[in-house]
């Protein structure tokens, strides 16, 4: 896969580690754009600003922080979706979720600073927009927060107004070779309905990856999920698909897939997405996955 970041994103992944370079971090930060696109960068800055040992403005990947980042389980990193918002509405994160939030970040972080990232913060209501104001324009220690949404209008102005607001282009799917390996002969072993431990032995490569484990699960996911969704359009959504359309075996396997076995592929790659964005084990999260599809 060639790198598909456009330059308007290279130009704010530049000015982000120049910023994390100054040392002069903003207390808030808005990142608007597709999913895949603000939560890559929200996770990279979060991961960045964590990092005990910063290289040129990014995360080492190596030192503690940025071990426990990637495994899901750093103390100082708080992550709010509508899943996981807590007693929230289904269709909106309620004012609930930002007190819940600031309760949090009273306590006294384990390192220098929390840093919150609010996923979805198009779909805060009202009322929790006006109470995060609050935390905005005063912010608890050190802490960073890092606000990824849809679009910009779906948030007070005078929210927008404290933060640092970029804006990102959708850089399409990116993922290594052996990444992409691994996604298609997953997905191999879906179609042809292989045992459980099959499944499990193939993702077993992307569990041991010492570096951005989690980043490499998710790019796994996205490109399993990708090839679902190109087996429901088959044949005809395939041909523009980065990752099906010169796979030799794709057209075979899509004969053994009908729309519900995609459907539930499609399904289960979104939960264990979620899972994996919200913290949950990368390991277990795949190992349920297996399960799921089998
Ligand atoms: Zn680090």
């Amino acid at each position: 896969m060639s790198s598909a970041e456009t330059s308007r994103n290279s130009a704010v992944a530049a000015q982000l580690r120049s910023l994390l370079n100054s040392g002069r971090l903003v207390h808030a930060f808005l990142f608007v754009g597709t999913k895949d696109i603000r939560l890559q960068t929200g996770n990279d800055l979060a991961r960045a600003i964590l990092c005990e040992t910063p290289e040129d403005g990014g995360a080492c990947g190596t030192c503690p922080s940025c071990r426990k980042f990637d495994h899901g389980n750093h103390e100082d990193f708080l992550y709010l979706d509508l899943e996981t918002a807590p007693g929230s509405a289904k269709t909106q994160i309620g004012v609930d979720a930002v007190e819940h939030l600031q309760e949090q970040l009273k306590l006294k972080p384990f390192g220098k600073r929390h840093v919150v990232l609010i996923e979805e913060a198009h779909l805060l209501n009202t009322a929790a927009q006006n109470k995060l104001l609050k935390t905005l324009e005063e912010p608890a220690g050190d802490s960073v927060l890092i606000l990824l949404a849809e679009k910009k209008d779906a948030l007070l102005p005078t929210v927008v107004s404290r933060c640092s607001t970029y804006f990102l282009e959708d850089g399409g799917f990116e993922a290594d070779e052996a990444i992409v390996a691994v996604a298609r002969d997953f997905f191999r072993l879906f179609a042809e309905k292989s045992l459980f431990y099959h499944k499990r032995d193939c993702v077993k490569s992307i569990l041991e990856e010492k570096n951005d484990p989690r980043g490499k699960a998710l790019c796994f996911l996205q490109a399993f999920q990708l090839l679902s969704r190109d087996a429901l359009l088959s044949p005809y959504g395939a041909q523009n698909s980065p990752l099906s359309a010169d796979w030799a075996l794709f057209g075979e396997l899509c004969d053994k897939i009908d729309q519900q076995a995609a459907d539930r592929a499609i399904s289960a790659a979104d939960a264990a997405i979620r899972s994996v964005r919200a913290g949950y084990n990368t390991g277990y999260t795949l190992k349920k996955l297996c399960l799921d599809l089998t």
